[in-house]
Formats: C-alpha cells, sequence, structure tokens
C-alpha cells in the first residue's frame, strides 16, 4: 500500500501509532482522516492540472466539517448534493458563489434557500427550472443556475455511470437548446452547463475521451446562449485503487489533455470563464482509515474468523456491497502488528448478524487476537455516511481529522 508508514508494530495515521490515536479517540471503530495527505492530494492536483482549471469539493464523498472546512481552505469551490451540504458549505469561508448545487429532486425548500445564498444552482430538469423561477419570485432574489446536461455519449469503465442514455441526472443534451432559450426568457442568472458522467474511473485514456467529448459538448450548448458563458463544470470522476490489480489513476495523462483542452478551445472562446473539475474519492479516499477492534478470535470446522468491533454498517463498500458486481477485499491490515509477516489465512467479519457482513475473505495476515487493531484503508470517500449506520441499532463511530 503506498503512502502506508508504520513506527514499529504500529501503523502511523497522521503521524500517530494507531494505539495512541485509540486511546485518545476513546473508543472504537473509528474513521481517522489524515489532514496532511488531503493537503498533498491537493497539492498534486495543482501541480498538475492547468492553473486556471478551478477545482471543487463534492462534499457528497465526506461531509465530516472539519474534513470540509480543512479542504474549503486549499481548494477553489465546494460541490454540494443536499440542503444539509449546502449548510455545511455555507459554514466554510467560501464565497457562496463557488459552490453549486446538483442533484435530482431538490426540494422546494432546498430550492429556496440555495436561491437566498446566491449559490449555482445546476438545474437537472426542465420542472426543476419551473420550480426555481417560482421560488425566486417568492425569495425575490434572482437565482444564479447552471444546465446540468445528460450528455449524449457515455464513458465506460467508471464505477458508477451518471451520464449517457437514459438518467435521472440532468437534461438530456438534445433538448438544452430549447430550454436554454425558455430560461433566457425568464429571470434567471444563467452561467452556463455541468457535465458530470460517471465516477470512480481508473482509465486515463477514458477519462481523456470523456473530457475532449465533454469540452465539445459545452461549445455546442454555449452556441445556443445569447451570452457567452461564466460557468464551465467539466465533472472528474477520478478513481481511485482499491484492489490488488487496480493500477492508480495516470494523472499526468489527464492533467496534459486538460493543459490542452483549456489553451486551445476553452481559453479562445471563453477567456473569462470559470472552467471547474469536481472531484470527491480522489481527494478524500486515500486519506482515510476504519479502525476495529478484534473481539473475538475462533475457529469454526478449520476456518479462522476475526470478528471485529465494527462492519458494513460503517464501512459499507468494504463488505462489497455498495453497488459492486464482485466482491474483493479492501486493503486490511493488522494495525498493532505491522512488524510481523503474514502468517496465516483469515476470515475478518464485523459484528453485524449477517453473512453480508465481511470485511476480508481468505485474507493473509500476522497472528492477531483479541484487543489488536484492524484497520480498512481507502476508507476515506463514501464510508460512513454512505453506509446502513442504523442496521442492527449499534451506536455511530466517531470520526476524527488528525
Ligand atoms: C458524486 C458526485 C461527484 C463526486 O464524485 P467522485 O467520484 O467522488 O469524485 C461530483 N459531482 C457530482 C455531480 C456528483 O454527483
Amino acid at each position: 500500500m503506498p503512502g502506508v508508514v508504520s513506527d514499529g508494530p504500529d501503523l502511523l495515521v497522521g503521524g500517530v501509532p494507531v494505539r495512541r490515536l485509540a486511546d485518545r479517540v476513546g473508543s472504537t471503530p473509528f474513521f481517522a482522516y489524515d489532514r496532511s495527505r488531503l493537503t498533498e492530494r491537493v497539492a498534486l492536483l495543482r501541480a498538475t492540472l492547468p492553473t486556471d482549471l478551478e477545482l471543487s469539493y463534492a462534499i457528497k464523498a465526506n461531509p465530516m466539517p472539519a474534513v470540509v472546512q480543512h479542504l474549503s481552505g486549499i481548494v477553489d469551490s465546494l460541490d454540494v448534493a443536499s440542503g444539509a451540504e449546502m449548510r455545511l458549505a455555507l459554514d466554510t469561508p467560501i464565497d457562496p458563489e463557488a459552490v453549486s448545487f446538483a442533484g435530482p429532486g431538490k426540494s422546494e425548500a432546498e430550492l429556496s434557500q440555495a436561491i437566498a445564498a446566491g449559490v449555482v444552482i445546476e438545474i437537472e430538469s426542465r420542472l426543476e427550472a419551473e420550480r426555481i423561477t417560482k421560488e425566486a419570485e417568492q425569495v425575490g432574489i434572482r437565482p444564479v443556475v447552471a444546465v446540468r446536461v445528460n450528455p449524449d455519449f457515455e464513458v465506460k469503465g467508471s464505477g458508477m455511470r451518471m451520464g449517457g442514455g437514459p438518467q435521472q441526472f440532468g437534461v438530456d443534451a438534445e433538448d438544452v437548446p430549447d430550454l436554454i432559450r425558455e430560461l433566457e426568457a425568464r429571470d434567471l442568472d444563467l452561467r452556463g452547463f455541468h457535465v458530470f458522467a460517471g465516477s470512480q474511473n481508473l482509465h486515463a485514456e477514458i477519462l481523456i475521451e470523456a473530457q475532449r467529448k465533454t469540452v465539445d459538448l459545452v461549445m455546442r450548448m454555449a452556441e445556443v446562449m445569447s451570452t457567452v458563458p461564466s460557468y464551465l463544470n467539466l465533472g472528474g470522476g477520478f478513481g481511485i485503487p482499491y484492489y490488488g490489480k487496480d493500477q492508480p489513476l495516470d494523472l499526468a495523462a489527464i492533467g496534459g489533455n486538460l493543459h490542452e483542452l483549456v489553451r486551445e478551445r476553452l481559453r479562445p472562446a471563453f477567456p473569462d470563464a470559470r472552467v471547474l473539475l469536481e472531484l470527491g474519492r480522489f481527494i478524500v479516499g486515500e486519506a482515510g482509515v476504519y479502525v476495529t477492534r478484534v473481539v473475538d478470535r475462533k475457529v469454526s470446522r478449520g476456518t479462522t474468523f476475526l470478528v471485529v468491533d465494527g462492519g458494513m454498517h460503517h464501512q459499507l463498500a468494504a463488505s462489497g456491497n455498495f453497488g459492486q458486481v464482485i466482491r474483493r477485499n479492501y486493503p486490511i491490515a493488522v494495525a498493532t502488528r505491522m512488524d510481523q509477516q503474514p502468517s496465516e489465512t483469515v476470515q475478518v467479519v464485523g459484528c453485524l448478524c449477517t453473512p453480508l457482513d465481511l470485511l476480508g475473505d481468505k485474507v493473509d495476515l500476522p497472528p492477531s487476537d483479541v484487543g489488536d487493531l484492524v484497520v480498512l484503508f481507502q476508507a476515506g470517500a463514501y464510508g460512513l455516511t454512505a453506509s446502513p449506520t442504523q442496521f442492527l441499532s449499534h451506536a455511530a463511530p466517531l470520526e476524527v481529522l488528525v
């Protein structure tokens, strides 16, 4: 695992030995996010991407308030997908106009709050556009909007596809010209477009192709507008490696392509527009660990089980039940025996009374026992808030930023 550092037997999390951190937190299981890894990740993106490309953090990947506050100081903008996420974003020093609000089914209350706040509302449907107009009349503020376009192309190789074909997201590209004409007839501040085609993609060549097509698409859509768009949100979808054979994304290749697209296509046409990439998982995913403690060790008909005090109710994705087709192990370690070689093959299971609660299937680990800490890596994105925390009614785990 790149970036894994230990001191003797103890894994270091944010520079702190894991046992000391567990004592500091006071209870297991818990999530710990490494502040310096967040900072390094943003620095890597800044060094690789064009400097006039804005970096937006998609809060839904990890909405822990301390994480959002920390990132708000080093990214340019925040992307939210609910009224509650919008409040988190508005608590940071980021300018409300640098907050974008995407997502289907926004409620009237969320829309009127967004209008009052002055955030960029990304229109997901024709009906939503009407609702915005109606709410804006009541609030008495001219809403700032962009159109989320459901592209007329698909992006292969994404863990979750969110554009192309029929979608609940965005307005189909072929319907956008009519919608723009309608929007321009109303009292709205139409800024531009948003395209987000999918999440968790590790194939640079596919993302490069998608970015080229996204630029083609926004250039076509821009021609329909009677003004020059000032907001072009190109999406993201950058993935991180979870499984043994996953290769990290070739960020340099993607950066090179974006330099070219910005320089040769976007800047000549839109010299002053804000051009954004919005990323969640790529920024926070690798900065987080989920720390559990072994509470039982048993052998059943020749198979050894380590039972830990956490499980799929906190870290659903690691159990393979978060949209994965095939269950594979997330990277896992006995964080209190980092100096020992694997010596046995075990099943690591959570404390829920269901066979779905499997965190490590036939994993090779050092000999471990009750009291040892078992850590799941790559837990910084879509962990706690993407898990069924109420299932089995255990207490919620703590989260710390280290
Ligand atoms: C979920 C989401 C993101 C973040 O996706 P990641 O794969 O975590 O980078 C960005 N934009 C929109 C509109 C989203 O819905």
